[in-house]
């Protein structure tokens, strides 16, 4: 299956008025980014917290307007989308609230549901529309100058809106995915928060695991860490290298989904212990061999490359 990385033509009409984007970092700055390629908005306005933020979106260019105050930075917004980590949202939700323009339309990105729904929802006033959003696409880079306007092409997008929300918000919040290039998908902000648990939160879990693992053994130098790290250590050192402030947050606000799922690894995890300690070596591969299918499934999905080392250039290192 061929998988598009590249965003299609602009429309030609901008699909919204005003556009209000606050956190610039990878997910916001990517989608000033690809609104402004895409011809998503007649207007973006950018809001963040950080002075050094604030002075890179200028310098960039990504934004017609940047500012530090939140309630004045949404009051032309048509479509306001919170891109601050997980734990800042009720924060933010709160300062920006008396800014916001009857019809207006919020949003977010963050990687928990559950919680950004408990902590945005009491602070908007009636006649605002609240379609939360998850786009599955990152890096392990932070900041406006990670940030690209393709990161969304191809990739799954999960909006949660709560019962009763207006069908048109949700178009048009899924229109703006569809037009950065994202598939959208509906779903509860509970399945989502159970789903990601397993699919991305936990993975992500066992990478700082195991890189923290590694690093305090005392027979493995740090040398050594970096020297031999062409085997599958070195893919779990890409994920463990994921954003601090993110991760904590997705932890601390996931922690039922999370702990649930970390349940059932550690009872497979055991399993595996003790096949390989009795050697029941049909019980491993045969494990190994479900595990590799599920891969080949991903890739002809498309969400992921079948080229050899991740499709990582080949080099002399290797
Ligand atoms: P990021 O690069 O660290 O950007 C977050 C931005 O928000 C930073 O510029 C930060 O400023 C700013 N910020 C923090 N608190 C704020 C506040 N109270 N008011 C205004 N601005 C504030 O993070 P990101 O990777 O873009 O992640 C943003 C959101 O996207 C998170 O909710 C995350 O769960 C979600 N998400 C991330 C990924 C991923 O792979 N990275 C994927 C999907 C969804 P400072 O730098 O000064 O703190």
């Amino acid at each position: 299956m061929s998988v598009p990385d590249r965003l299609g033509a602009p429309a030609a009409e901008p699909v919204f008025g005003t556009v209000a984007l606050i956190g610039l970092g990878l997910i916001g700055s990517s989608l000033a980014r690809a609104a402004r390629r895409m011809n998503l908005a007649r207007r973006i306005v950018a809001i963040d917290a950080s002075e050094e933020v604030r002075g890179r979106v200028a310098a960039l260019g990504i934004a017609d307007r940047v500012t530090a105050d939140a309630a004045d930075g949404v009051s032309d917004a048509d479509l306001v989308i919170l891109c601050v980590p997980v734990g800042a949202c009720g924060a933010v939700a709160e300062a920006m609230a008396r800014g916001l323009k009857p019809g207006a339309i919020v949003s977010d990105v963050g990687s928990v549901k559950g919680s950004v729904v408990a902590q945005v929802s009491p602070h908007l006033p009636k006649g605002v529309h609240f379609v939360p959003a998850h786009p599955v696409a990152g890096t392990e880079y932070s900041g406006p100058d990670a940030g690209f306007a393709t990161l969304f092409v191809n990739r799954w997008c999960i909006l949660t809106p709560p019962e009763g929300t207006d069908p048109a918000a949700t178009a048009a919040v899924r229109a703006f995915w569809e037009g950065v290039g994202s598939n959208v998908e509906e779903m509860s902000p509970e399945h989502h928060d159970l789903v990601l648990a397993v699919t991305s939160h936990v993975p992500h879990l066992i990478a700082y695991n195991i890189v923290g693992t590694a690093a305090d053994l005392e027979t493995v130098t740090e040398s050594e860490v970096i020297k031999f790290s062409a085997g599958g250590f070195r893919d779990f050192t890409r994920i463990a290298a994921s954003d601090p402030t993110m991760w904590r947050d997705v932890f601390l606000h996931n922690k039922a989904a999370v702990l649930e799922v970390l349940g059932r690894f550690s009872e497979d995890l055991y399993a595996l212990q003790r096949a390989i300690r009795w050697g029941e070596g049909d019980q491993l591969f045969d494990h190994f061999t479900r595990t590799r299918a599920i891969r080949r499934g991903i890739i002809d999905l498309g969400q992921e490359t079948a080229a050899p080392n991740f499709g990582r250039p080949q080099s002399d290192e290797d």
